[in-house]
C-alpha cells in the first residue's frame, strides 16, 4: 500500500489521514506536540520537524505532504531529492511570507490588494497613502487567524502598530472594501493534470473564519479557476492549494492569500456528496486519478471556536437535520478552533434555513 508522510500532525493531518486510509494508504506524521489531534489515526513520530529519525521515516514513504506552512526549510531539504514533497519547497518558501506571496501572484498575473512591503521605519513613509489611506499591518510570517494584524488609519497609528508588532518584517496592505469573500482550491498530479475543488463562500469574525457556503452554479467560480490556473502553473505547483479571494462590488477578484494545503473553508467538501478536499490532497500528492471534486449538496459549515463560559448547544446540533459533527481532540482555549459542523439539504433554500438555525446554537 501507498505510505503518505504528513509534515504536521493537526486537525487537517487528522483528516487528511482519515480520507487517505479508505485509499488503501498509510499514514504517518512529523509532529513536535505529542497531543496533536493526528496522533489518534496515524503513525505519530512526536519530534521536532528538524529531527533526524523523525526526516529519516518520511523519507522512507511515497510521498510527503504537509498540513502546516511554517515547517523549517532545512527539515524540507532534508526530504527534497529522496522524496517527493509536495507541495516544494520554492512554493512555500512564497506562500509563507506575505510580502513575497504577494509579488509572486502578481507575477502570475493575479490581482492583488495594494501593499507595501515594510522592512525598515523609513519605509513606513507615505506607505499609508499609497495603499489607500487605510490599512491592514500584517507581518510577513506566521499570522493565522488574523493574528499579528492591526488596522490603522493615521500615520502615527501605522508606527505605533509596527512598534507592537516588534518591528518584525510586515506588509501594509490597503483596507478592500469587498462584496465577500470567496475561496478555490487547485490540485495538480505528478501528471500534471490539473483539478480544481467547487467556489466557496465565506464569512469571517474577528478575523477567523466563521461560515462557509457552497452553493451550484456560482457566476464567479470561472474567474476563480483561471486566476487559480494560472497561479499554479507559475508557481510549479505539485499537491494541493487554497486560494482566498475579496470579491468587490463590480465582480472582479482579489487574491488575499494562498494557503498551500487543504483549507478550513473547503471542510464541507467532507459531507457534501462528493469527493472531499482531504481526499484530493491525497490523491494528488500520491500521484492517484483525480478529477474536478465537487458537493453534490447544497452544503455548508460553521466553525466551533473556544469562547469563554459558553458551550455549543451540542443536542440541538445534533438533533437538526443535515449536521455532521467534527472534532479535532483539541484542549479548550478561547479563540481556538475545536471543531467544525458540516451542514448539507437538498436545495438551496433549506441550507439557509438550517444554517441560521445551526448558527444559534454555536456561539
Ligand atoms: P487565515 O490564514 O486563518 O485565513 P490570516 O491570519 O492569514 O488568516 P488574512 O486572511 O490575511 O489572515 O485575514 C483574515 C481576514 O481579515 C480576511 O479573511 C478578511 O476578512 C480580513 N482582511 C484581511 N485583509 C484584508 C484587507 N486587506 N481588507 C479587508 N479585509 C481584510
Ligand atoms: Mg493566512
Ligand atoms: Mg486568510
Amino acid at each position: 500500500p501507498p505510505h503518505l508522510g504528513i509534515l504536521g500532525g493537526g486537525q487537517l493531518a487528522q483528516m487528511l489521514s482519515l480520507a487517505a486510509l479508505p485509499l488503501g494508504a498509510r499514514v504517518t506524521v512529523l509532529e513536535p506536540d505529542a497531543q496533536a489531534p493526528a496522533r489518534l489515526c496515524a503513525a505519530h513520530l512526536h519530534a521536532p520537524y528538524t529531527d533526524r529519525a523523525g526526516l529519516e521515516a518520511l523519507a522512507a514513504c511515497d510521498a510527503v505532504t504537509l498540513e502546516f506552512e511554517n515547517v523549517p526549510g532545512e527539515a524540507l531539504s532534508a526530504l527534497e531529492g529522496r522524496v517527493p514533497v509536495r507541495p516544494g519547497r520554492a512554493l512555500l518558501e512564497r506562500s509563507k511570507h506575505r510580502a513575497r506571496e504577494k509579488q509572486a501572484l502578481q507575477a502570475a498575473g493575479a490581482r492583488t490588494a495594494p501593499f507595501v512591503a515594510i522592512e525598515t521605519g523609513a519605509d513606513l513613509d507615505g506607505a499609508l497613502g499609497q495603499v489607500g489611506g487605510r490599512g491592514l499591518l500584517k507581518t510577513s510570517e506566521l499570522g493565522y487567524d488574523g493574528k499579528g494584524q492591526a488596522r490603522v488609519s493615521d500615520e502615527d497609528g501605522l508606527r505605533a502598530a509596527w512598534q507592537q508588532m516588534g518591528r518584525v518584517p510586515c506588509v501594509l496592505e490597503g483596507l478592500i472594501d469587498f462584496e465577500r469573500e470567496v475561496s478555490l482550491a487547485v490540485a495538480r498530479g505528478p501528471g500534471g493534470r490539473v483539478a480544481f475543488g467547487p467556489l466557496i463562500e465565506n464569512v469571517h469574525r474577528d478575523g477567523i473564519l466563521r461560515t462557509s457556503v457552497c452553493l451550484e452554479g456560482d457566476p464567479h467560480e470561472a474567474q476563480a479557476r483561471e486566476i487559480a490556473g494560472r497561479v499554479t502553473a507559475a508557481w510549479d505547483l505539485e499537491g494541493l492549494m487554497t486560494l482566498e479571494f475579496f470579491q468587490l462590488a463590480d465582480g472582479e477578484l482579489l487574491v488575499n492569500e494562498v494557503a498551500p494545503r487543504v483549507h478550513n473553508s473547503g471542510h464541507l467538501t467532507q459531507d457534501g456528496g462528493g469527493v472531499s478536499q482531504f481526499e484530493a490532497q491525497v490523491r494528488a500528492v500520491l500521484g492517484l486519478p483525480l478529477a474536478d471534486w465537487r458537493p453534490l449538496l447544497p452544503c455548508a459549515m460553521v466553525n466551533i471556536i473556544g469562547v469563554k463560559d459558553q458551550e455549543a448547544d451540542w443536542a440541538g446540533i445534533d438533533a437538526l437535520a443535515g449536521t455532521h459533527l467534527h472534532l479535532y481532540h483539541k484542549g479548550w482555549r478561547a479563540g481556538r478552533k475545536l471543531g467544525h459542523v458540516n451542514l448539507v439539504a437538498p436545495d438551496a433554500a433549506t441550507l439557509r434555513e438550517r444554517l441560521a438555525r445551526l448558527e444559534r446554537l454555536i456561539p
